[in-house]
């Protein structure tokens, strides 16, 4: 199917993930990828369970070193980060995060602002975000599903990442509430704008592959990935793993459905720079 197994969105305990940086690697050799990036949740201005502390990023980038350093000749190593695009000061594109020492860096929302200021994590799980929407978000599902997108825009035009993660990620929260949502006419229209959007400021997505075989969605949702082929928008294809034994999961079911949809491209990483793969068929 494809030539080079890569992925490009993985934790590691120094965030989220439940193993430490090198059991990723190890599997990563064992399975046969090519290359590899490790992408810890980056240090928010305020503490959170799932991301690295701003005290722990001198020991995750040594790490990494000694590791890519061990590991050299049987696989492609880099490290990045996955930053929250929290509002025009906290962002991707912030003189902090650019002035770290790594490969690349994922832009993602994971946080939206409640009515009175606080912070939301919309990315939770589904219940969690079902009482976040009635108690801080005001109760309503279009407004707050809007505000992601607008998130996901401002973090575009702030740039300073080199791939978005999971583009349209709160759709799946979403349809707990509105289960019919992909159907709506002005989700599909914000869809398609927010397609343009990309494609016209020239950025990458990633086929999210982590939830597919659990729930059978991909990140963004394979309805959308017409309009990505349209426009010709670049995709990288990432399991954002954060078990070891999870690394594949739902990237071959990512290729299949790209090229599915005539999509026969992938990014992948070589060196210093970001290059589009032929994907082979199998
Ligand atoms: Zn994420
Ligand atoms: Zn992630």
């Amino acid at each position: 199917m494809n030539k080079y197994l890569t992925n490009y969105h993985s934790h590691c305990s120094f965030c989220d993930g439940r193993a430490p940086m090198e059991e990723f690697i190890i599997q990563a050799i064992k399975m046969g990828f090519t290359s590899y990036g490790i992408s810890s949740h980056a240090p928010l201005p305020f503490h959170r369970l799932w991301a690295m502390e701003k005290n722990e990023v001198s020991a995750y980038l040594s790490e990494f070193n000694f590791l890519k350093e061990k590991y050299s000749h049987q696989i492609d190593l880099f490290v990045g980060m996955e930053i929250d695009y929290l509002d025009a000061e906290s962002n991707p594109a912030n003189t902090y995060y650019q002035s770290l020492p790594l490969d690349y860096r994922i832009g993602s929302v994971h946080l939206l602002h409640g009515l009175n200021g606080e912070i939301v994590d919309i990315d939770g799980d589904r219940k969690g975000f079902k009482e976040n929407l009635k108690i801080s978000l005001g109760g309503e599902l279009k407004p707050v599903v809007k505000a992601y997108f607008d998130k996901m825009m401002q973090m575009i035009d702030a740039g300073g990442f080199d791939f978005i993660g999971h583009c349209d990620k709160i759709f799946y929260n979403a349809l707990y509430v509105c289960p019919d949502m992909l159907e709506k006419e002005w989700y599909n229209r914000l869809m398609a704008d927010f397609f343009d959007f990309i494609a016209e400021r020239g950025s990458m997505i990633e086929l999210n592959t982590k939830a597919f075989d659990e729930t059978g969605f991909f990140f963004p949702n394979a309805k959308y990935l017409s309009m990505i082929r349209d426009r010709k928008i670049p995709v990288l294809v990432n399991s954002d793993a954060h078990y070891p034994d999870r690394i594949h999961s739902g990237l071959s079911s990512g290729y299949e459905a790209l090229l599915l949809c005539g999509i026969r491209e992938v990014v992948q990483r070589r060196g210093t720079s970001w290059q589009l793969v032929p994907l082979v068929c199998s």
